[in-house]
Protein backbone atom coordinates (compact mmCIF):
# COMPACT_ATOMS: atom_id res chain seq x y z
CA UNK A 1 0.00 0.00 0.00
CA UNK A 2 2.82 2.05 0.81
CA UNK A 3 4.12 2.01 -2.10
CA UNK A 4 0.97 2.19 -4.22
CA UNK A 5 0.49 5.50 -2.05
CA UNK A 6 4.44 6.51 -3.07
CA UNK A 7 3.71 5.65 -7.03
CA UNK A 8 0.03 7.79 -6.54
CA UNK A 9 2.23 10.66 -5.13
CA UNK A 10 4.80 10.56 -7.83
CA UNK A 11 1.86 10.30 -10.77
CA UNK A 12 0.18 13.28 -8.86
CA UNK A 13 3.73 15.87 -9.10
CA UNK A 14 4.65 14.45 -12.57
CA UNK A 15 0.61 15.31 -13.41
CA UNK A 16 0.86 18.49 -11.98
CA UNK A 17 4.62 19.14 -13.65
CA UNK A 18 3.07 18.33 -17.23
CA UNK A 19 -0.28 20.69 -16.04
CA UNK A 20 2.56 23.33 -15.13
CA UNK A 21 4.38 23.01 -18.55
CA UNK A 22 1.23 22.54 -20.45
CA UNK A 23 0.12 26.25 -18.46
CA UNK A 24 3.83 27.91 -19.17
CA UNK A 25 3.37 26.76 -22.89
CA UNK A 26 0.14 28.39 -22.89
CA UNK A 27 1.75 31.46 -21.73
CA UNK A 28 4.27 31.86 -23.24
CA UNK A 29 2.43 30.92 -26.86
CA UNK A 30 0.02 33.68 -25.67
CA UNK A 31 2.62 36.11 -24.46
CA UNK A 32 4.43 35.43 -28.17
CA UNK A 33 1.46 36.16 -29.78
CA UNK A 34 0.11 38.93 -28.21
CA UNK A 35 4.04 39.81 -28.52
CA UNK A 36 4.42 39.95 -32.27
CA UNK A 37 0.61 40.75 -33.36
CA UNK A 38 0.84 44.24 -30.92
CA UNK A 39 4.63 45.16 -32.01
CA UNK A 40 4.12 47.19 -35.39
CA UNK A 41 6.96 47.87 -37.17
CA UNK A 42 6.03 51.83 -37.84
CA UNK A 43 6.17 52.52 -34.30
CA UNK A 44 9.29 50.18 -33.76
CA UNK A 45 11.51 50.28 -36.71
CA UNK A 46 13.14 54.03 -36.22
CA UNK A 47 16.60 53.02 -35.58
CA UNK A 48 17.11 55.06 -32.64
CA UNK A 49 14.19 53.25 -30.65
CA UNK A 50 15.25 51.94 -27.25
CA UNK A 51 12.90 48.98 -27.95
CA UNK A 52 14.55 48.01 -31.16
CA UNK A 53 17.88 48.11 -28.83
CA UNK A 54 16.39 46.29 -26.33
CA UNK A 55 15.43 43.33 -28.67
CA UNK A 56 19.17 43.11 -29.73
CA UNK A 57 19.21 41.49 -26.63
CA UNK A 58 16.57 39.22 -26.94
CA UNK A 59 17.08 38.32 -30.30
CA UNK A 60 20.45 37.44 -32.48
CA UNK A 61 20.19 39.78 -35.62
CA UNK A 62 19.24 37.77 -38.97
CA UNK A 63 20.90 37.49 -41.85
CA UNK A 64 21.18 39.99 -45.28
CA UNK A 65 20.88 37.80 -48.24
CA UNK A 66 21.71 38.78 -52.05
CA UNK A 67 18.87 37.53 -54.07
CA UNK A 68 19.82 34.09 -54.77
CA UNK A 69 20.54 33.61 -50.87
CA UNK A 70 24.19 34.19 -51.00
CA UNK A 71 24.89 35.58 -47.47
CA UNK A 72 26.03 39.69 -47.45
CA UNK A 73 25.75 40.06 -43.20
CA UNK A 74 25.68 37.67 -40.90
CA UNK A 75 25.66 37.44 -37.11
CA UNK A 76 28.22 34.73 -35.70
CA UNK A 77 27.93 33.51 -32.06
CA UNK A 78 31.28 32.71 -30.67
CA UNK A 79 30.82 29.93 -27.30
CA UNK A 80 30.61 32.06 -24.51
CA UNK A 81 27.91 33.94 -26.54
CA UNK A 82 29.64 36.61 -27.98
CA UNK A 83 28.23 38.06 -31.43
CA UNK A 84 30.46 39.04 -34.42
CA UNK A 85 28.19 40.44 -37.52
CA UNK A 86 30.06 39.40 -40.81
CA UNK A 87 30.30 40.38 -43.66
CA UNK A 88 31.78 37.74 -46.32
CA UNK A 89 31.88 39.92 -49.20
CA UNK A 90 34.16 42.59 -47.24
CA UNK A 91 33.80 46.04 -48.99
CA UNK A 92 31.98 44.82 -52.30
CA UNK A 93 28.89 45.01 -50.63
CA UNK A 94 30.43 47.87 -47.84
CA UNK A 95 27.15 51.02 -48.95
CA UNK A 96 24.50 49.39 -49.93
CA UNK A 97 24.86 46.53 -47.10
CA UNK A 98 25.80 48.88 -44.78
CA UNK A 99 27.46 48.15 -41.38
CA UNK A 100 26.01 47.41 -37.69
CA UNK A 101 28.40 48.98 -35.94
CA UNK A 102 29.36 51.78 -34.59
CA UNK A 103 25.49 53.56 -35.88
CA UNK A 104 23.97 51.70 -38.16
CA UNK A 105 23.86 52.48 -42.16
CA UNK A 106 22.59 51.04 -45.55
CA UNK A 107 20.16 48.21 -45.51
CA UNK A 108 21.26 47.19 -41.90
CA UNK A 109 19.76 50.75 -40.37
CA UNK A 110 16.65 50.30 -42.92
CA UNK A 111 16.23 46.33 -42.12
CA UNK A 112 16.73 46.70 -38.79
CA UNK A 113 13.34 46.46 -37.38
CA UNK A 114 12.89 42.79 -39.57
CA UNK A 115 16.73 42.04 -38.37
CA UNK A 116 15.67 42.12 -35.09
CA UNK A 117 12.34 40.31 -35.29
CA UNK A 118 12.31 36.29 -35.10
CA UNK A 119 9.30 34.16 -36.93
CA UNK A 120 11.11 31.57 -35.89
CA UNK A 121 8.29 28.55 -35.58
CA UNK A 122 6.31 28.68 -32.21
CA UNK A 123 7.83 25.60 -30.57
CA UNK A 124 11.42 27.06 -31.41
CA UNK A 125 10.85 29.76 -29.43
CA UNK A 126 9.43 28.29 -26.55
CA UNK A 127 12.22 25.82 -26.53
CA UNK A 128 14.75 29.10 -26.80
CA UNK A 129 12.86 31.19 -24.50
CA UNK A 130 12.69 28.28 -21.70
CA UNK A 131 16.18 27.54 -22.10
CA UNK A 132 17.37 31.46 -21.90
CA UNK A 133 18.69 31.44 -25.05
CA UNK A 134 18.53 34.58 -27.49
CA UNK A 135 15.47 33.92 -30.35
CA UNK A 136 16.78 33.98 -34.03
CA UNK A 137 16.06 36.62 -36.03
CA UNK A 138 14.52 37.50 -39.60
CA UNK A 139 16.54 37.34 -42.76
CA UNK A 140 15.88 40.12 -45.09
CA UNK A 141 16.71 38.91 -48.86
CA UNK A 142 17.67 41.43 -50.79
CA UNK A 143 17.11 42.23 -55.00
CA UNK A 144 21.02 42.49 -55.24
CA UNK A 145 22.47 40.31 -57.72
CA UNK A 146 25.94 39.16 -56.61
CA UNK A 147 27.41 38.30 -59.66
CA UNK A 148 26.43 41.90 -61.31
CA UNK A 149 27.30 43.72 -58.07
CA UNK A 150 31.44 41.99 -58.46
CA UNK A 151 30.79 42.21 -62.24
CA UNK A 152 30.20 46.37 -61.38
CA UNK A 153 32.79 46.65 -58.89
CA UNK A 154 35.80 45.17 -61.09
CA UNK A 155 34.45 46.96 -64.15
CA UNK A 156 35.11 50.40 -62.03
CA UNK A 157 38.15 49.00 -60.67
CA UNK A 158 40.15 51.63 -58.41
CA UNK A 159 39.13 54.65 -59.45
CA UNK A 160 36.05 56.93 -57.63
CA UNK A 161 32.86 56.74 -58.39
CA UNK A 162 29.32 54.85 -58.56
CA UNK A 163 27.74 52.18 -60.80
CA UNK A 164 23.83 51.38 -59.98
CA UNK A 165 21.87 48.98 -62.23
CA UNK A 166 17.83 48.96 -62.08
CA UNK A 167 15.25 46.62 -63.18
CA UNK A 168 13.16 49.72 -64.86
CA UNK A 169 9.95 48.10 -64.88
CA UNK A 170 9.84 47.01 -61.21
CA UNK A 171 12.84 49.27 -59.33
CA UNK A 172 14.44 46.35 -58.23
CA UNK A 173 17.89 47.57 -57.17
CA UNK A 174 20.15 45.06 -58.59
CA UNK A 175 23.19 46.39 -57.75
CA UNK A 176 24.90 49.69 -56.59
CA UNK A 177 28.60 50.14 -55.96
CA UNK A 178 30.50 53.20 -54.41
CA UNK A 179 34.40 53.90 -55.03
CA UNK A 180 36.57 54.04 -52.59
CA UNK A 181 35.33 51.23 -50.71
CA UNK A 182 35.78 50.51 -46.99
CA UNK A 183 35.74 46.97 -45.16
CA UNK A 184 32.35 46.82 -42.92
CA UNK A 185 34.47 43.60 -40.63
CA UNK A 186 36.89 46.76 -39.70
CA UNK A 187 34.31 49.27 -39.44
CA UNK A 188 34.95 49.80 -35.58
CA UNK A 189 38.51 49.41 -35.58
CA UNK A 190 39.27 51.72 -38.58
CA UNK A 191 36.86 54.28 -37.57
CA UNK A 192 39.07 57.29 -36.96
CA UNK A 193 40.90 56.43 -40.43
CA UNK A 194 37.39 56.26 -42.23
CA UNK A 195 36.26 59.42 -40.57
CA UNK A 196 39.42 61.51 -40.83
CA UNK A 197 42.25 62.32 -43.38
CA UNK A 198 41.26 63.31 -47.35
CA UNK A 199 37.62 64.55 -48.08
CA UNK A 200 38.60 63.51 -51.64
CA UNK A 201 38.26 59.48 -50.62
CA UNK A 202 35.39 60.32 -48.12
CA UNK A 203 35.13 56.09 -48.43
CA UNK A 204 31.94 56.08 -45.91
CA UNK A 205 29.89 58.33 -48.50
CA UNK A 206 27.85 56.39 -50.26
CA UNK A 207 29.11 58.06 -54.01
CA UNK A 208 25.39 56.36 -55.50
CA UNK A 209 22.69 57.93 -53.27
CA UNK A 210 24.72 60.50 -51.62
CA UNK A 211 26.95 61.89 -54.07
CA UNK A 212 26.19 65.23 -56.24
CA UNK A 213 27.81 66.12 -59.45
CA UNK A 214 27.22 68.25 -62.41
CA UNK A 215 25.18 66.43 -64.97
CA UNK A 216 26.80 67.00 -67.82
CA UNK A 217 25.56 65.94 -71.20
CA UNK A 218 23.15 63.55 -69.43
CA UNK A 219 21.14 67.16 -68.67
CA UNK A 220 20.55 67.13 -72.71
CA UNK A 221 18.00 64.37 -71.98
CA UNK A 222 16.18 67.12 -70.15
CA UNK A 223 16.85 70.08 -72.23
CA UNK A 224 15.78 67.98 -75.37
CA UNK A 225 12.58 66.67 -73.54
CA UNK A 226 11.92 70.39 -73.33
CA UNK A 227 12.24 71.63 -76.57
CA UNK A 228 9.79 68.90 -77.42
CA UNK A 229 7.60 69.51 -75.70
CA UNK A 230 7.95 73.39 -77.00
CA UNK A 231 8.01 72.42 -80.40
CA UNK A 232 5.85 69.66 -81.43
CA UNK A 233 6.13 68.18 -84.90
CA UNK A 234 8.86 70.73 -85.40
CA UNK A 235 11.67 70.08 -83.19
CA UNK A 236 13.33 66.99 -85.51
CA UNK A 237 13.69 69.31 -88.44
CA UNK A 238 15.78 71.96 -86.42
CA UNK A 239 19.77 72.25 -88.53
CA UNK A 240 22.49 73.28 -86.29
CA UNK A 241 26.08 73.42 -88.01
CA UNK A 242 28.51 72.79 -85.43
CA UNK A 243 32.47 74.24 -85.88
CA UNK A 244 33.43 73.15 -82.55
CA UNK A 245 33.20 76.48 -81.06
CA UNK A 246 29.51 78.30 -80.83
CA UNK A 247 29.29 82.23 -80.12
CA UNK A 248 26.55 83.40 -78.29
CA UNK A 249 26.62 87.52 -77.87
CA UNK A 250 29.96 87.72 -76.21
CA UNK A 251 30.06 84.22 -75.20
CA UNK A 252 31.50 80.93 -76.13
CA UNK A 253 30.50 77.10 -75.64
CA UNK A 254 33.49 74.43 -76.97
CA UNK A 255 32.33 71.26 -78.33
CA UNK A 256 34.31 68.32 -76.61
CA UNK A 257 38.02 68.59 -77.64
CA UNK A 258 36.81 71.37 -79.97
CA UNK A 259 35.11 68.37 -82.08
CA UNK A 260 33.38 69.99 -85.16
CA UNK A 261 30.46 67.98 -85.56
CA UNK A 262 29.25 69.76 -88.96
CA UNK A 263 25.52 69.96 -90.11
CA UNK A 264 23.33 68.25 -87.39
CA UNK A 265 19.25 67.73 -87.03
CA UNK A 266 18.17 67.57 -83.91
CA UNK A 267 18.76 63.58 -83.41
CA UNK A 268 22.37 64.15 -84.87
CA UNK A 269 23.19 66.95 -82.58
CA UNK A 270 22.08 64.80 -79.58
CA UNK A 271 23.89 61.75 -80.85
CA UNK A 272 27.22 63.87 -81.27
CA UNK A 273 26.08 65.83 -78.08
CA UNK A 274 26.86 68.75 -79.29
CA UNK A 275 27.07 71.31 -76.79
CA UNK A 276 26.65 74.11 -79.68
CA UNK A 277 23.65 73.08 -81.00
CA UNK A 278 22.23 72.76 -77.38
CA UNK A 279 23.38 76.11 -76.01
CA UNK A 280 21.82 77.55 -79.10
CA UNK A 281 18.56 75.73 -77.63
CA UNK A 282 19.12 77.58 -74.34
CA UNK A 283 17.61 80.97 -75.04
CA UNK A 284 15.10 79.67 -76.94
CA UNK A 285 13.12 77.94 -74.31
CA UNK A 286 10.30 78.97 -71.68
CA UNK A 287 12.70 78.83 -68.83
CA UNK A 288 10.17 78.76 -66.29
CA UNK A 289 8.72 75.74 -67.78
CA UNK A 290 12.22 74.30 -68.18
CA UNK A 291 12.42 74.60 -64.50
CA UNK A 292 8.85 73.20 -64.01
CA UNK A 293 10.50 70.14 -66.27
CA UNK A 294 13.25 69.27 -63.66
CA UNK A 295 11.35 69.82 -60.54
CA UNK A 296 8.59 67.62 -62.04
CA UNK A 297 11.70 65.08 -62.82
CA UNK A 298 12.43 65.69 -58.67
CA UNK A 299 14.89 67.72 -58.36
CA UNK A 300 14.99 69.74 -55.23
CA UNK A 301 12.81 67.19 -54.00
CA UNK A 302 12.55 63.75 -51.73
CA UNK A 303 13.25 61.06 -53.91
CA UNK A 304 11.95 57.77 -53.13
CA UNK A 305 14.62 55.65 -52.16
CA UNK A 306 14.92 54.01 -48.66
CA UNK A 307 18.30 54.75 -47.71
CA UNK A 308 20.10 58.25 -47.23
CA UNK A 309 20.52 60.11 -50.30
CA UNK A 310 21.77 64.03 -51.38
CA UNK A 311 18.71 66.13 -53.11
CA UNK A 312 19.42 66.95 -56.70
CA UNK A 313 19.45 70.77 -57.34
CA UNK A 314 18.15 72.69 -60.29
CA UNK A 315 18.85 76.76 -59.19
CA UNK A 316 18.35 78.33 -62.75
CA UNK A 317 15.94 80.88 -62.40
CA UNK A 318 13.51 82.66 -65.33
CA UNK A 319 14.96 85.51 -65.73
CA UNK A 320 18.86 83.82 -65.43
CA UNK A 321 21.52 85.67 -67.64
CA UNK A 322 22.50 84.38 -70.90
CA UNK A 323 25.82 82.53 -69.41
CA UNK A 324 24.03 80.42 -67.32
CA UNK A 325 20.99 79.51 -69.57
CA UNK A 326 24.12 78.71 -72.10
CA UNK A 327 26.20 76.72 -69.64
CA UNK A 328 22.61 75.17 -67.52
CA UNK A 329 20.81 73.44 -70.72
CA UNK A 330 24.29 71.72 -71.22
CA UNK A 331 24.41 70.36 -67.84
CA UNK A 332 27.16 73.05 -66.50
CA UNK A 333 26.47 76.03 -64.33
CA UNK A 334 24.73 75.69 -60.60
CA UNK A 335 22.75 72.06 -61.58
CA UNK A 336 23.73 69.21 -59.19
CA UNK A 337 22.59 65.42 -59.43
CA UNK A 338 23.10 62.12 -57.74
CA UNK A 339 23.68 59.11 -59.71
CA UNK A 340 20.38 56.91 -58.12
CA UNK A 341 18.21 60.14 -59.49
CA UNK A 342 20.11 59.96 -62.47
CA UNK A 343 18.99 56.36 -62.92
CA UNK A 344 15.90 57.25 -61.79
CA UNK A 345 15.35 59.53 -65.20
CA UNK A 346 16.75 56.68 -67.18
CA UNK A 347 14.65 54.35 -66.06
CA UNK A 348 11.42 56.13 -66.25
CA UNK A 349 12.21 56.79 -69.89
CA UNK A 350 13.06 52.96 -70.42
CA UNK A 351 9.34 52.22 -68.32
CA UNK A 352 7.19 54.28 -71.03
CA UNK A 353 7.33 57.60 -68.56
CA UNK A 354 6.60 55.25 -65.28
CA UNK A 355 8.98 55.41 -62.08
CA UNK A 356 8.72 52.82 -60.48
CA UNK A 357 9.93 53.26 -56.90
CA UNK A 358 13.14 51.85 -56.33
CA UNK A 359 13.32 49.07 -53.91
CA UNK A 360 16.38 46.88 -52.56
CA UNK A 361 14.28 44.08 -50.17
CA UNK A 362 12.20 41.24 -52.10
CA UNK A 363 11.27 39.82 -48.96
CA UNK A 364 11.75 38.65 -45.06
CA UNK A 365 11.59 34.93 -44.04
CA UNK A 366 11.96 33.73 -40.82
CA UNK A 367 15.23 31.00 -39.90
CA UNK A 368 13.25 28.56 -41.55
CA UNK A 369 12.80 29.92 -44.52
CA UNK A 370 8.92 30.72 -44.88
CA UNK A 371 8.24 34.14 -45.91
CA UNK A 372 6.73 36.50 -44.04
CA UNK A 373 6.78 39.79 -45.71
CA UNK A 374 7.06 40.15 -49.67
CA UNK A 375 7.73 43.32 -50.85
CA UNK A 376 5.97 44.05 -54.43
CA UNK A 377 6.71 46.90 -57.42
CA UNK A 378 4.59 50.08 -56.81
CA UNK A 379 4.17 53.16 -58.86
CA UNK A 380 5.66 56.22 -57.64
CA UNK A 381 4.66 58.25 -60.28
CA UNK A 382 4.39 59.60 -64.20
CA UNK A 383 7.30 61.39 -64.66
CA UNK A 384 6.76 62.39 -68.83
CA UNK A 385 3.81 60.73 -71.15
CA UNK A 386 4.57 57.33 -73.01
CA UNK A 387 4.92 59.97 -76.41
CA UNK A 388 7.50 61.81 -74.75
CA UNK A 389 9.40 58.67 -73.45
CA UNK A 390 9.38 56.93 -76.92
CA UNK A 391 11.10 59.83 -78.55
CA UNK A 392 13.42 60.40 -75.82
CA UNK A 393 14.49 56.43 -76.20
CA UNK A 394 14.61 57.31 -80.62
CA UNK A 395 16.93 59.83 -79.33
CA UNK A 396 18.91 57.65 -77.02
CA UNK A 397 19.21 54.83 -79.46
CA UNK A 398 20.40 56.96 -82.22
CA UNK A 399 23.09 58.23 -79.22
CA UNK A 400 24.27 54.04 -79.02
CA UNK A 401 23.94 53.64 -83.21
CA UNK A 402 25.46 56.75 -84.20
CA UNK A 403 26.59 58.94 -81.44
CA UNK A 404 28.89 59.16 -78.26
CA UNK A 405 27.65 55.68 -76.60
CA UNK A 406 29.15 53.24 -79.43
CA UNK A 407 30.65 51.54 -76.69
CA UNK A 408 27.51 49.75 -75.73
CA UNK A 409 26.31 48.68 -79.70
CA UNK A 410 26.08 45.29 -80.77
CA UNK A 411 24.54 43.13 -82.39
CA UNK A 412 23.52 40.92 -79.57
CA UNK A 413 20.69 43.53 -78.12
CA UNK A 414 19.89 47.56 -78.95
CA UNK A 415 20.83 49.54 -75.89
CA UNK A 416 19.80 53.07 -75.44
CA UNK A 417 21.61 55.68 -73.50
CA UNK A 418 23.10 58.65 -72.99
CA UNK A 419 26.83 60.00 -72.36
CA UNK A 420 28.28 62.64 -70.26
CA UNK A 421 31.29 64.37 -69.30
CA UNK A 422 31.13 66.91 -67.12
CA UNK A 423 33.69 69.84 -66.24
CA UNK A 424 33.72 70.25 -62.46
CA UNK A 425 37.54 71.91 -62.37
CA UNK A 426 39.00 73.76 -65.27
CA UNK A 427 42.69 72.08 -64.16
CA UNK A 428 40.91 68.26 -64.02
CA UNK A 429 39.41 65.56 -66.05
CA UNK A 430 35.77 65.78 -66.70
CA UNK A 431 33.36 63.35 -64.80
CA UNK A 432 32.46 60.18 -67.07
CA UNK A 433 28.83 59.66 -67.20
CA UNK A 434 26.50 56.94 -68.78
CA UNK A 435 22.64 56.06 -68.42
CA UNK A 436 21.22 53.72 -70.52
CA UNK A 437 19.24 50.47 -70.61
CA UNK A 438 18.33 47.41 -72.92
CA UNK A 439 17.52 46.37 -74.71
CA UNK A 440 15.30 49.03 -75.81
CA UNK A 441 11.88 46.71 -77.34
CA UNK A 442 11.42 45.76 -73.63
CA UNK A 443 13.97 47.01 -71.23
CA UNK A 444 15.56 44.55 -68.69
CA UNK A 445 18.19 46.48 -67.09
CA UNK A 446 18.68 50.20 -66.58
CA UNK A 447 22.61 51.51 -65.31
CA UNK A 448 23.95 54.48 -63.82
CA UNK A 449 27.16 55.02 -64.49
CA UNK A 450 29.94 58.03 -62.84
CA UNK A 451 33.60 57.61 -63.25
CA UNK A 452 35.15 60.96 -61.19
CA UNK A 453 37.68 62.26 -63.28
CA UNK A 454 37.13 59.69 -65.88
CA UNK A 455 37.59 62.14 -69.02
CA UNK A 456 34.79 61.22 -71.66
CA UNK A 457 31.68 59.45 -70.75
CA UNK A 458 31.91 57.73 -73.94
CA UNK A 459 35.32 55.89 -73.62
CA UNK A 460 35.27 55.70 -69.70
CA UNK A 461 31.53 55.50 -68.17
CA UNK A 462 30.10 53.47 -71.43
CA UNK A 463 32.55 50.59 -71.21
CA UNK A 464 31.34 49.51 -67.63
CA UNK A 465 27.67 50.27 -68.28
CA UNK A 466 28.39 47.38 -71.25
CA UNK A 467 29.89 44.79 -68.96
CA UNK A 468 26.60 45.15 -67.03
CA UNK A 469 24.19 44.66 -70.06
CA UNK A 470 26.33 42.11 -71.51
CA UNK A 471 26.22 39.80 -67.50
CA UNK A 472 22.40 40.58 -67.62
CA UNK A 473 20.92 40.09 -70.67
CA UNK A 474 23.57 37.77 -72.49
CA UNK A 475 23.32 33.63 -71.76
ZN1 LIG B 1 29.24 70.34 -81.78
Amino acid sequence: MKKDNAGQKADRSILLFSYFVSALFLSMAVYMGVFIETRGEEVTNHPYNARLASLADRVVRGSILGNDGTVLARTVTDEEGNETREYPFGSLFAHVVGYAAPGKTGLESYANFYLLSSHDSLSHRIMKELSDEKQTGDNVVTTLDVGLQQIASDALGDRRGAVIAMEPDTGKILAMVSKPSFDPNRAEDDWQELTGGDSTEARLLNRATQGVYPPGSTFKIITALEYMREHPGEYSSCQFDCSGIYLYQSYQIQCFKRTAHGNEDFAEAFANSCNGAFAKLGPELDLEAYGNLCVQLLFNRELPIAIPYSKSIFRMSPQAESWEILQTVIGQGGTLITPMHNLMIISAIANGGILMNPYFIDHVENAGGQTIKKFMPSVYGELMVANEAHALTELLTEVVLEGTGSAVRTEAYQAAGKTGSAEFDKAKETHAWFVGFAPVENPKIAVCVIVEEGGSGGSTAAPIARKLFDAYLLP
